[in-house]
């Protein structure tokens, strides 16, 4: 039911369901994404309604998250898990299924916030109808991501456009770093209004703690030296650069190394085939002893894995955004990411981590190596990778800057012709004390 007394916006994730477990099949950072973001929108005074694809028949349809923030899952195609990239078919009928709700409520939401490509398309398609401002964030850009992978899927040619048509006829489009915004400009349009506003993460329960009682909770010893990968099991995350970089670090003799990686479904699910593949080269180099396979962790025990962890590595192909980088650091973890999108703004190189090229599983070995054997730098890092989050990343900051950009779309609708003139917070970048050197400092 509508509450008359707050101002009702949408979010549409259609493939990214916010209430899902997070982890695991498809199931990532745009889930985690929406879902902060609603309910922070929500403390701030907002009834915010998320919509998403119906991918179970048992699954509740609506799960209310908290009294202001609900998901809302609408029928489009069959209500089973599809791959995103096969999932534009159903587009209309979540159209239809979005308008028949609107009706039954008794109104239509004079905000929607759109996320990824196919609820840009759903978005253009509830503007054509007038009365509705869009507010677009993108979380992967097809025209970044085709770069970095050798055969383009069918879909392609459509998910460009609609990526044009979006950026050229939103009201606004939300950039999480201001690498996409670039991206946005040299390759997708000069058109369209483009803000730039950063995920966030919980700084709440992504915090420090002893390192000491983290491991003890994972039964890990204050000896082992401790590199962690997290996040889902897809062939553009780079799980393979990991694997190899620490099969690098093991062949060096590295002491007490384990290697851990954290994420993924289960063997039949759509995500299994990578983690087989992954799983065959950890035993194919020589691995197996020194490596766990964590499984999906839940955001209640992340914290653990991070603060427990000497390393925390990112070697994402191609990254938007990337939560993971801010989770870990805002638990004290320095972090050794790809050198790529969203980890350029994230990571600050030499004082919260390291940035070393995409897929050069060397370069990662090597700068995994200069931390994990240089205690006094490692520590420098752990303390400047909170204070970097704790500024700069607070879903609670992030949901301010939304709300004042909401504020400023709606406002606009009902002035015609204004100029833009919304400046958002602007984001606090910390100066740091000059470089701290770090040299190579490994002892067994
Ligand atoms: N994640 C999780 N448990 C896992 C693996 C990943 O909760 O076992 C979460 C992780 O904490 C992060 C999200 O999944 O919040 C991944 O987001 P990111 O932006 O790093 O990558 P994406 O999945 O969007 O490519």
């Amino acid at each position: 039911m509508q509450r008359l007394d707050r101002q009702a916006i949408a979010l549409i994730s259609n493939h990214a369901d916010p209430a899902a477990d997070i982890g695991g099949e498809e199931a990532g950072g745009q889930n985690v994404y929406v879902r902060q973001v609603g309910e922070h929108l929500a403390e701030l005074g907002w009834q915010v309604d998320m919509f998403t694809r119906r991918i179970n028949a048992t699954d509740p349809t609506i799960v209310e998250h908290t009294p202001h923030c609900r998901t809302i899952r609408l029928k489009a195609g069959p209500e089973e898990f599809i791959p995103r990239d096969e999932q534009f078919a159903h587009m209309p009928e979540f159209v239809q299924s979005f308008q028949e709700f609107q009706s039954k409520q008794g109104m239509a939401y004079p905000l929607i916030h759109t996320n990824y490509w196919l609820s840009a398309w759903i978005g253009l398609q509830l503007q054509k109808n007038g009365g509705t401002q869009l507010v677009h964030t993108y979380h992967s850009l097809g025209a970044v991501k085709y770069q970095s992978i050798p055969e383009l899927p069918d879909i392609a040619s459509t998910r460009l456009a609609v990526e044009k048509e979006i950026l050229e006829n939103a009201d606004c489009i939300i950039a999480t770093s201001p690498q996409e915004k670039e991206s946005l400009r040299n390759l997708v349009s000069p058109l369209g209004q483009v803000e730039i506003i950063p995920c966030g993460t919980d700084i709440s329960n992504f915090r420090p703690m002893s390192r000491t009682e983290a491991r003890a909770h994972l039964g890990l010893s204050p000896q082992d030296r401790v590199v962690l990968y997290v996040g889902r099991f897809d062939p553009r995350k780079g799980i393979e650069t990991f694997v190899r970089a620490g099969a690098l670090l093991h062949q060096k003799g590295i002491p007490n190394l384990k290697l851990i990686i954290a994420g993924g479904s289960s063997p039949d699910k759509a995500d299994g085939q990578e983690r087989l593949r992954i799983e065959a080269l950890v035993k194919e180099l020589g691995l197996e002893e020194v490596t766990t396979f964590a499984g999906r962790v839940d955001h209640d025990s992340l914290p653990y894995y991070y603060a427990a962890t000497d390393v925390s590595v990112v070697p994402s192909h191609y990254e938007p955004f990337g939560l993971v980088a801010i989770e870990a650091m805002a638990c004290g973890a320095p972090v050794v990411a790809s050198d790529v999108g969203g980890l350029q703004f994230t990571v600050v190189p030499e004082e919260t981590g390291l940035l070393v090229p995409p897929q050069d599983h060397e370069a990662f070995a090597e700068a995994i190596e200069r931390i994990i054997c240089n205690e006094a730098w490692a520590q420098q890092l752990r303390k400047q990778a909170t204070i970097n989050v704790n500024q700069r990343f607070s879903w609670s900051g992030v949901a301010i800057q939304l709300t004042e950009l909401y504020r400023h779309v709606l406002a606009k609708s009902l002035m015609h012709e204004q100029p833009w003139n919304f400046r958002s917070t602007p984001i606090r970048h910390q100066s740091y004390p000059s470089k701290i050197l770090s040299k190579n400092l490994c002892q067994s």
